[in-house]
This record gives structure tokens, sequence and C-alpha cells, in this order.
């Protein structure tokens, strides 16, 4: 009787995680046929499946474009639910934006589906360099269970700079300026709409993160870029769709502070070890603020000596 409670539990406790996964993503249309799958902005964690960021979904009458596949199959599975509530299309091209694991992991579950996928050249080679390491994160952030079927598969079709494609009457472009939060972080802009996903290169409302991977000066060449399309509606990363205005303050104006902060420190011959005492409590507001602030700000300065 206890053992058939503990199964009833267990079995409700499974089906829990799949459904939360799922409702995580709040919908969000963006205009006719475009939406944002909005993601929570804390870390990847069991209930997220890894999909702590933005998708975007493009219905077609011939098909589903899908930006990113999520950060583990089972996560591909959960974006995938949540598109056929809003279309019964099947997913045809799936366009991974970067090499954080939430914008690639999910490939071989849309591969399975019929899907191709496109990329950077350089945001494959460094999904590649790194996926073991993302692999092992995810282990302990979202648990080996929920990461079963995860493997890498990479796209079939890479560009350089830009690519354009186009189905069922909806045109994209897909960029790639410079290295932002990754090597080969695009953004894909729909010309006819005005809208833009900019993937990791704005993130509004929690801090971005600049990492090893990172590079603070050619990441504000690619938010130039997305500023001089003026788009009609912008899609970051991570934080709710927005405009220009809302992207340059939280993405654009603190790369630029920190940058100008750390210049000053350098020219001071101020050392490393003091780069924590910055004051970045100008960019309070935004979340995980106290995790990434210091992280940051020594991340720049590394970046900026060799500048
Ligand atoms: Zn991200």
């Amino acid at each position: 009787m206890r053992f058939r409670v503990y199964l009833a539990i267990l079995a409700l406790s499974l089906w829990g995680n799949i459904s939360l996964a799922e409702d995580v993503l709040k919908t969000v249309k963006i205009s006719k046929n475009v939406y944002a799958l909005v993601g929570p902005l804390g870390n990847r964690a069991p209930d997220n499946l890894g999909n702590n960021c933005n998708f975007g979904v493009i219905v077609t009458p011939e098909g589903v474009v899908l930006i990113d596949s999520g950060a583990s199959y089972k996560g591909a599975e959960a974006i995938h639910a949540k598109i056929q509530t809003i279309t019964s299309q099947p997913v045809r091209i799936v366009i991974n934006t970067g090499g954080q694991d939430h914008r690639w992991l999910g490939n071989s579950y849309f591969i399975k589906q019929g899907a191709r996928i496109i990329a950077n050249r350089k945001a494959v080679s460094d999904q590649k360099a790194r996926f073991q390491a993302q692999y092992n994160t995810l282990s302990s952030l979202i648990g080996d269970k929920l990461l079963a079927g995860t493997e890498a598969v990479y796209a079939d079709k890479q560009f350089d700079s830009a690519m354009k494609l186009s189905l069922g009457g909806i045109d994209l472009e897909i960029h790639h300026v410079g290295q932002a939060h990754t090597p080969g972080d695009s953004f894909v802009w729909l010309p006819q709409q005005k809208i833009v996903f900019t993937s990791d290169i704005v993130y509004t409302e929690r801090m971005l993160g600049v990492l090893a991977y990172s590079n603070s000066k050619t990441w504000l060449d690619a938010f130039n870029a997305i500023a001089a399309l003026q788009p009609a509606h912008l899609v970051p990363g991570h934080g709710h769709p927005t405009d220009l205005q809302t992207a340059r303050r939280d993405t654009y104006d603190y790369l630029t502070f920190l940058r100008t902060a750390v210049r000053d420190l350098i020219d001071a011959g101020i050392g490393i070890e003091n780069v924590g005492k910055l004051d970045q409590e100008k960019f309070s507001y935004l979340k995980n603020y106290e995790i990434l602030k210091g992280r940051n700000a020594q991340r720049v300065y590394e970046e900026m000596e060799f500048e």
C-alpha cells in the first residue's frame, strides 16, 4: 500500500517536471505569426530543464522556424509542446543563435521531427569546444535523469557573416557581427515585420554575463548593428520582449559603463585584485546583480589589459 502511494507520488512528480518545464515558458505574441517563448531569468534548474532564456517561433504556411532548440532533449520536447499550443505546423527549420547550451542542445530532438539546423560557423566550433563542459554543468544543475537523451548534434547548414532564407512567404536574415556573449552569437531579423530576435547580444531585466568566451568590445559592435535596423519589436535573449531603448539601457549602457570604469582603473594603475570594489550600484536594479557584477568586472579587466 505504502509502496503504491510512493509510486503515485513519484509518477506525479515526474509528470510535474515535464509539465512545469513547458509552463515556465510564456508565449508572447509579437505580431501575426511571430511569437516569443519567454523563459525565466534565474539559473538552469530541474523545473526549466535548462531553458532559462527566450526562444522564437515563426509560423508560416509551410512550417515553423524555431529560433534556438533548448538546453536538453527534454527541454526541446517542452519547447515543442509549447509550439503545439500555437500551431499544428511542423518545425521545419531551427536556427542556433549561439554557442550556449540552451541555444543548441535540443537539436537532436528537432532533427527527429524532420527539421534542418542552421548556425554560424564559429558558433558550431564553440559548441564543439564546450559540449562536454556544458553537459557536466547541466548534469549538476538539472540532473542526469532530466538530461537523458541529450547529445551533441551540430547544424548541417553553416554560414559565416550573414544568411537569408524564406519559408512560406516570410523572409528572415541571420547576421553574425562578431564575438559577443559567445564567439558565434547571431541575431535574426524579420525585415517585413521589423522584428529582431537578438539572442545573447541583448539581455534585459537581468544582468548580462561577461564570460571567458565573451568579448565586451565586439559585443558593442553587434549591438550597434541591431540598433541600426531600428527594430519595431526586439526580443532579447533574456528578458521580456521590449524596445531598443530598454535594450540599450540594460545591455549597451552597462557594457559601456564597465569598459569605461575598468579603463580608468587600469590607467590609474589599480590592479585586478581591486576590481571588485568597482561601484556598479547604478545597475543594481538588474536581476542576478550580486552574483554577476564582480565576475563581469574581472573579466572585462582581463580583456582590456591586452587591448
Ligand atoms: Zn543565454
